[in-house]
């Protein structure tokens, strides 16, 4: 037996592997799955030579976080690729509104709108770091940058309630941030949206929204050869029913959702505790389409062709009137969709009339519908002929989505709905939300805070705190590749 056993191998469980086995513990990752990975896995469905993602596609998150800040992508062979166009939103008649990684480009493309977006994006540009730094961590400490949250404060409060809409002149701009705050998954406008608007609206001007060369499965590889080469193991095909199977451990981090926990620890946990953990609430959720296509998407602007990223969702009151529905459990005909065809970004991605297209849109927590006709309609709305140049799809409705990974409750991809109190106070209210009252336990998964999307964090200050409080190391490790 080791040190420390890591219930779940998603990017969390990993970035706890990893900080743990770099302070010199030996570390066991037990994964319910039969490969290594959870939302960071690339694999082929229709052809061999042409792989898909399964959950994560995207990583501004992954370019930008402190703990992947530390442990070194590019250095360990990671090539993160940059689209010069972060995302592109399609609008009615043919035309799109796109957000460059160049704020001025991006700016110029915006009419009336473009001096604003500019003293909306540019400051937190400037401070991207720090804005990272806050957003991503969980708000326990006092923030490195203490400008971030004072340019942050007035942004959200505008941005995250009706005032935003207003402060636009023309369509473009409101669309496009209104897509970027779709990503918090839930009713809007809202707090929390626009505080996701503001994280990854000014990543998209900054680091970018990248794609690994390769997919999303080449992070969660360099993640497991780092815990390898210090003496961590792996089980996969393995699944945790009981804590008691993990007895001879010193701690047990979980990288599971909140119902795992419940499972797992069950009776160990104190009842209040156990009864808190019970409110807590679940968004919609995601119903994901893969597409084997023979061509690239013959978009009505063909600039949109050049985005990393594609937002479906019309203006921004559509947006808004469509995922507010979504959340209140009500299924939407014209539901927001992210799109991303990889080729884009990737070119290695696409064989000669065969490329990956990966697109997922919201859906009511718990749905149990295939997507792909709905995906296939909504993005035929803006690329007329999509559907004749589609070989193979498949579908996984939000309850699929769950069958897949048991962390995305109901279909939930945030593992827990992301709203401000439960991006802070993550499963519960608790100065150390990391550690539970059963001594030598702790949850790592993006059911903690800062809260879902592919940046380590939460597995990396739930390590940290196993570490002073399990082990009395107070020393935080290097993360950094090992010459
Ligand atoms: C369709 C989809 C698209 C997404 N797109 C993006 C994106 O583009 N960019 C981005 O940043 N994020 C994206 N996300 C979100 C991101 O994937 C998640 O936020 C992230 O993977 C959460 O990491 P995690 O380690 O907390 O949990 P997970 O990645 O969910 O991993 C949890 C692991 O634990 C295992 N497990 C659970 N219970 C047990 C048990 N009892 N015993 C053993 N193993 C267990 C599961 O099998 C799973 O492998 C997407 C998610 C989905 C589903």
């Amino acid at each position: 037996m080791g040190d420390a056993a890591i219930v779940g191998s998603g990017p969390n469980g990993l970035a706890a592997a990893v900080t743990l086995a770099r302070a010199g513990l030996r570390v066991a990752v037990y994964e319910a799955a039969a490969d290594i990975g959870g939302g960071l896995r690339t694999q082929p469905l229709f052809d061999p030579e042409i792989t898909h993602d399964i959950c994560s596609a995207v990583h501004p998150m992954a370019a930008a976080s402190r703990f992947f800040r530390e442990f070194g992508l590019a250095a360990r062979g990671v090539e993160l690729l940059t689209p010069a166009v972060s995302y592109a939103h399609p609008l009615d008649g043919g035309r799109a509104a796109l957000a460059h990684r160049d704020l001025g480009t991006t700016c110029a493309g915006l009419g009336p709108d473009g001096e604003r977006w500019r003293r909306l994006m540019g400051p937190l540009v400037r401070h991207g770091e720090g804005v990272v730094d806050f957003l991503l961590s969980g708000q326990r400490a006092l923030p490195r940058d203490p400008v971030a949250p004072l340019l942050l404060a007035p942004r959200i409060l505008v941005h995250g309630t009706r005032l935003g809409a207003a402060r636009f002149a023309g369509e473009a701009a409101p669309a496009l941030l209104t897509g970027v705050a779709a990503h918090a998954v839930g009713e809007l406008p809202s707090l929390a949206g626009g505080a996701v608007a503001a994280l990854l609206g000014q990543l998209a001007h900054g680091p970018g929204w990248p794609l690994p060369r390769g997919g999303s499965g080449r992070i969660a590889e360099a993640m497991v050869d780092d815990i390898t080469a210090h003496g961590g193991t792996f089980h996969p095909g393995r699944a945790i029913g009981d804590l008691r199977e993990l007895g001879g451990y010193r701690a047990v981090l979980l990288d599971t959702g909140v119902p795992g926990l419940l499972d797992i620890a069950g009776r160990a946990l104190p009842d209040r505790y156990a009864r808190a953990l019970r409110r807590f609430r679940y968004g919609p959720a995601a119903a994901k389409a893969d597409f084997l296509v023979s061509e690239p998407i013959p978009w009505a602007d063909p600039a949109v062709g050049r985005a990393g990223t594609v937002h479906l969702g019309g203006t921004h009151a559509e947006l808004a009137r469509e995922e507010t529905r979504t959340a209140r459990g009500v299924r939407s005909r014209a539901p927001f969709v992210l799109l991303v065809d990889p080729a884009v970004t990737d070119p290695g991605r696409a064989r000669p009339g065969r490329r990956p297209v990966w697109a997922y849109a919201h859906v009511p927590n718990g749905d149990d519908t295939d997507p792909v006709e709905l995906i296939r309609s909504r993005v035929e709305t803006y690329a007329p002929g999509f559907g004749d140049t589609v070989l193979a799809a498949r579908g996984m409705s939000g309850r699929g989505l769950e069958a897949y990974d048991a962390n995305d409750v109901g279909g939930d991809i945030g593992s827990g709905a992301m709203t401000v109190w439960q991006g802070v106070a993550r499963p519960v209210a608790r100065l150390d939300p990391y550690r539970t009252p059963v001594p030598g336990l702790f949850l790592c998964s993006s059911a903690t805070p800062p809260g879902p999307g592919v940046h380590g964090m939460c597995g990396y200050l739930a390590a940290l705190s196993a570490l002073r409080h399990r082990f009395g190391i107070r020393e935080v490790p290097s993360l950094a590749p090992v010459a």
